[in-house]
């Protein structure tokens, strides 16, 4: 199993350069050269490169706050070996929230779900059916690999669509609806309030098979999901919506959380 690890930051993301060249990037020189990546996570712009010295090179137009803040971070990423299990305050997030005129209490209260906050490091857990990388916590990662080595093994083809999604992912679907006038309420019908979604958690990952679309009912007649159905637990994983679930949220028979 793979070491690559996410480090998170209420800001900011340090990923693997390793990963980045993999994928077609404009700053192929400065790539060769770094050991990570940071991107903010606002507006996913890769901001600057580290070197295996902790030497940091800019990538893109930065504030002076930021500049501070990145250096500070990146001083962390070097210091932090191995993953931490300890997550990220959501001081940052509720002030958006209250920016977005979504009252958090309002909506905890109506669905029985709370905030989740992200995980300071996440483990690379493969690539997932859409070439990205799939970043979970690290026990998460290994109970899912030795899932898909178990399925293997009968036939089934487990693929991941979609693992760890940042708060600031949730927050940009929202603005990009506000921002073309609908209502807060038509949007929580169809996306979970941006803070409550079990991916921001690194332990939730939507599964599919060979073939079959994305987060659709009809996954609850394939083979994998029978499957899962009956094995899934022993790995830890359970489904986390099932029909007429207490919060209200359609079924998701692809959905899966692990607890360990
Ligand atoms: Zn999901």
């Amino acid at each position: 199993m793979s070491t690559l690890k996410l480090h998170n930051h209420v800001s900011f993301e340090a990923l693997p350069a390793r990963l980045a060249r993999a994928s077609a990037s404009s700053h192929a020189r400065a790539l060769a050269l770094s050991t990570w990546l940071l991107k903010r996570k606002r507006d996913g712009r890769f901001l600057a490169a580290v070197d295996t010295r902790g030497q940091m090179q800019r990538l893109a137009p930065m504030r002076a706050s930021e500049v501070l803040a990145l250096e500070k971070f990146a001083k962390q990423i070097q210091a932090a070996g191995r993953s931490t299990g300890h997550t990220l305050p959501l001081a940052g997030l509720e002030q958006r929230l209250r920016m977005l005129g979504l009252s958090s209490e309002d909506y905890a209260h109506r669905t029985g779900l709370h905030l989740i906050a992200e995980p300071a490091t996440l483990d690379f857990a493969g690539w997932d059916r859409y070439q990205r990388p799939l970043w979970l916590t690290r026990d998460t990662a290994r109970a899912w690999h030795q899932m898909g080595v178990a399925a293997r093994r009968d036939d089934v083809h487990l693929e991941a669509v979609s693992g760890y999604r940042g708060h600031d992912y949730q927050l940009r679907i929202f603005e990009r609806k506000l921002g073309r006038g609908q209502p807060v309420e038509d949007i929580l019908r169809v996306n979970a309030a941006p803070g409550y979604s079990e991916h921001h958690s690194g332990r939730a990952l939507d599964i599919s098979s060979l073939g079959e679309p994305a987060a659709e009912e009809s996954f609850e007649r394939t083979d994998a999901f029978q499957w899962l159905s009956t094995h899934a637990p022993t790995f830890g994983f359970r489904l986390s919506y099932p029909r007429n679930n207490p919060h209200g949220i359609v079924y998701e028979p692809w959905h899966w959380y692990y607890i360990g």
